[in-house]
């Protein structure tokens, strides 16, 4: 048994914020929730649900030589050529940007083959489509690769895209990657999440993070190994019907400001043969669309498809991202039936007049762009995710709390059910979806600071309990809170 005291509790949506509460943990259940006289400065809640993350890839990246730091050529070498002798196989760098470099010239092939004479090395710019390399990784790409520059040692699209794919990380580095990306969510005072993996990423999941709630969308590729065996956790069918605004490629109603005109992924009607087989399969599509075209599309397609499947019990279908939502005809859309999962880090990071969104977009278009607000009033189901840019809700909530359009703004406690019980649901994780009570599972976060009355800003995760047991916490705390 368990006591968790803290100065405020917010119980979940409908709850109001109690003072001086404790509350006891039984076999991983909350067996009591009392009022005390004092209890630490500490705020309590249920913990963070990220309803879109990239489980495993982000263990990955975390795991991989992180070089987003580095400032110069001469660093770049110096910070690869550091860990050269720590592991073996290809030695993979991420997130050098030469845009911030003092001189931005990049290493020759010659400068990498001195720094790596033996070793394979693979260096990701920042953003993904470019890679720096020596003579040795150049031995092993796969003949008639597209993008090689042999002569300068650099790659472009095809094999940076699919790095992955061609050189498979070992099942070693999966089970690392993965207990990398539990202490990831453990120290964000996330316990749950919805994950996109591929099956064979996801089939393993349950057993290796044991402490952790998953639902996992895996391609449509993956559909027919799923008719022959499904675990429990994978829950839907992950379809891509557009890109991102920053390579321009989300099929958005507005105009880009370079003239970009994207067209969707999919044609409506194999959508939705698609669709209707992953209705039929007793799965449910997760659409990343984030145009109001692509929108449209995964509204009406997901429509017509559950009515062809004969309607099974999942009558559901998941938008990601739903950025340009704003610019949809109303009746594509069900509040019913489409349960929207956006990022309000997204907002954040890119939805400003001097930032991304602004750069390759109409003004008037970006200010109405995540619209969460008419969301909610429109009646929705709204969960957040953070999808990994980056990792963490209480990076992203001010997004949703200060957005930068005045009108879509939503509340403390709403922003805070769309990451907790709400993305719980969504997920159809139902344990996790109701109020912190009696007998519910006790995955709990303490947070250092009342995110009612204190900004984002000032608030970090001090601890994280997953089925009553603390996962993530300071040592002094534990003795604070175990009895
Ligand atoms: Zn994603």
């Amino acid at each position: 048994m368990m006591r968790l005291r803290a100065r405020w509790m917010w119980p979940g949506p409908g709850g109001n914020v109690r003072s001086n509460v404790s509350v006891s943990v039984d076999s991983g259940r909350v067996s009591s929730v009392d009022h005390v006289s004092s209890a630490p400065e500490v705020f309590m809640m249920p913990s963070f649900v990220d309803a879109h993350c990239h489980f495993v890839q982000m263990g990955l990246k975390r795991a991989c030589l992180d070089l987003s730091n580095t400032r110069s050529a001469r660093q770049l070498l110096d910070e690869a050529a550091a860990v050269r002798s720590s592991g073996s196989g290809i030695l993979l760098g991420e997130g050098f940007d030469d845009s911030t470099w003092d001189d931005p010239a990049l290493p020759s092939l010659g400068d990498m083959d001195a720094a790596f004479p033996d070793r394979p090395v693979f260096l990701r710019r920042i953003c993904g489509h470019m890679a720096l390399l020596n003579s040795r990784m150049m031995e092993i790409l796969p003949p008639g690769l597209e993008g090689v520059d042999e002569a300068r040692g650099v790659v472009r699209e095809e094999p940076v895209l699919r790095f992955r794919e061609l050189f498979p990380p070992s099942e070693e580095e999966i089970d690392k990657a993965t207990r990398a990306a539990f202490g990831m969510c453990a120290a964000s005072g996330v316990t749950a999440v919805g994950a996109l993996e591929t099956l064979s990423r996801a089939a393993g999941l349950g057993e290796l993070v044991p402490d952790m709630s998953f639902a996992c969308y895996v391609p449509y590729t993956d559909l027919d190994a799923l008719k022959e065996d499904r675990p429990e956790w994978v829950k839907g069918v992950k379809f891509f019907l557009d890109g991102s605004i920053g390579a321009e490629t989300a099929a958005t109603g507005c105009r880009y400001l370079t003239g970009a005109e994207p067209s969707l992924l999919w044609d409506s009607t194999e959508l939705e043969e698609a669709l209707a087989e992953v209705y039929a399969a007793g799965l449910y599509p997760v659409m990343h669309a984030i145009g109001a075209r692509a929108i449209e599309q995964a509204g009406r397609a997901s429509i017509t498809a559950w009515e062809r499947s004969g309607g099974t019990e999942n009558r559901i279908a998941r938008i990601e991202h739903a950025e340009e939502l704003s610019a949809v005809p109303t009746e594509a859309l069900d509040p019913s039936f489409h349960r929207l999962s956006m990022q309000p880090n997204f907002v954040l990071n890119w939805q400003a007049r001097d930032r991304l969104y602004g750069a390759k977009l109409p003004w008037d278009a970006v200010e109405e762009l995540n619209p969460f607000r008419s969301v909610l009033e429109r009646g929705f189901r709204l969960a957040f995710g953070s999808d990994g840019m980056p990792f963490g809700p209480l990076a992203g909530l001010a997004g949703a709390t200060d957005h930068p359009n005045r009108a879509q703004r939503i509340s403390v406690p709403k922003a805070l059910a769309a990451y907790t019980t709400d993305a719980a649901a969504m997920c159809g994780l139902g344990e996790l979806s109701t109020p912190i009570g009696l007998n519910r599972r006790a995955d709990l976060v303490l947070l250092s600071a009342n995110p009612f009355d204190s900004s984002w800003s000032g608030v970090e995760v001090v601890a994280t309990v997953s089925g009553g047991r603390i996962v993530y916490g300071e040592e002094s705390l534990g003795r604070e809170v175990s009895v």
